[in-house]
């Protein structure tokens, strides 16, 4: 395949990024003229996420006067996950790069990527070098999380990597055929396997506006990546069961011994009781619980419920074409 002259799209999912969207477009504006001149044809895609804001208003006026530019409206907030499959899906493009609308992933180091896809990798990582100034607590949970993600789902996940990434029409067809409803495509993508390489930057700060993830968020998050990759937590109960089956056995025999050999009255005792009873108590309780979260997901996955839905499409210049891939269906196989 000749890769010389490229078909790129940009992919950005927008969630209320009013402050944000000016300084992008502008970003782009000089990226295109700049870096990424004499590169190929290039589009954009703006998936706007339901936003509340002026976003969507800002997506609409950049694209009806710029015939690279698509916009794409959800119908609601589905999520960035789900906005990013959205946009993915409504690319035409050979080869997509996926970037924060924040400007955390810059654009500059897109013709690093499309050098190495030129090399013939389908997917190309943008790995952080550094991480600007976000909280230590942000780096240390993303650490922690991503070691015990590679543990337990035995998916090798690029490390310091968020949703920046190239991916070639190859990748993405396979990545299509993948319809979990609780997305975590960080986990998706390394999973298709392919050649997979990545290239090193320095992340910067949110350029304005504020990050839509806080904490509990990220936790969701961290636990749709679990879930979606691995089923590790549920073999926990078996675990806990041998254990605890060892404990009662030896606690058991313990008693025994007491009482025949050396003649210890069996006093019930209220305290070992009562700790027996909560610590089993607990135990089912937080192993019920785990069975609840796969059993839910289990529930949406065969509601077969689209990933999103699209409510207007915005087109280089045009109003609502037909919009492919518009509600996250299967795609036809051919
Ligand atoms: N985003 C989205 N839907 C959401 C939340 C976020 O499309 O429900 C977009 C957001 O506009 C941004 C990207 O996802 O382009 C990453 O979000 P953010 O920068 O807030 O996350 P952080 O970089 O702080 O992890
Ligand atoms: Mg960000």
């Amino acid at each position: 395949m000749d890769r010389q002259q490229i078909f790129l799209s940009l992919v950005i999912p927008v969630f209320n990024e009013e402050q944000t969207l000016p300084l992008l477009f502008a970003r782009i504006d000089s990226a295109l003229a700049g870096p990424l001149r004499d590169m190929g044809t290039i589009e954009v895609v703006l998936v706007d996420d339901g936003s509340a804001d002026r976003s969507w208003e800002l997506i609409g006026a950049r694209c009806r006067q710029d015939a690279r530019c698509t916009g794409v409206r959800l119908s609601r907030n589905f999520g960035q996950q789900a906005a990013l499959t959205a946009g993915l899906e409504a690319a035409r493009g050979e080869a997509v790069v996926s970037l924060d609308a924040d400007l955390q992933d810059p654009p500059e180091v897109i013709p690093e990527m499309v050098a190495m896809y030129r090399k013939g990798y389908d997917v190309v990582y943008g790995t952080r070098r550094s991480r600007g100034t976000e909280p230590w607590l942000k780096r240390v949970t993303a650490a922690g999380f991503y070691t015990l993600m590679e543990r337990i789902s035995g998916v090798r996940i690029a490390r310091a990597t968020g949703d920046f990434r190239l991916m070639s029409r190859r990748a993405l067809t396979h990545l299509a055929s993948l319809r979990e409803t609780h997305r975590f495509l960080r986990g998706l993508v390394p999973w298709i396997g392919l050649a997979q390489t990545r290239v090193l930057y320095d992340r910067g700060d949110r350029i304005a506006g504020t990050t839509h993830f806080p904490l509990h968020k990220m936790m969701m998050l961290a636990f749709d990546g679990i879930a979606s990759m691995s089923v590790a937590p549920l073999r926990l109960a078996f675990l806990m069961s041998v254990l605890l089956f060892a404990i009662c056995v030896g606690y058991i025999g313990v008693t025994v011994v007491k009482f025949f050999v050396f003649g210890v009255p069996m006093v019930p005792g209220w305290t070992s009781l009562m700790a027996t009873v909560t610590i089993f108590g607990t135990i089912q309780l937080v192993l019920l619980g785990i069975f609840g979260e796969y059993i839910g997901r289990i529930y949406e996955q065969v509601k077969q419920r689209p990933i999103y839905l699209v409510s207007e499409v915005i087109s280089g210049g045009k109003g609502d074409e037909a919009p492919t891939g518009t509600r996250g269906d299967p795609p036809a196989r051919g």
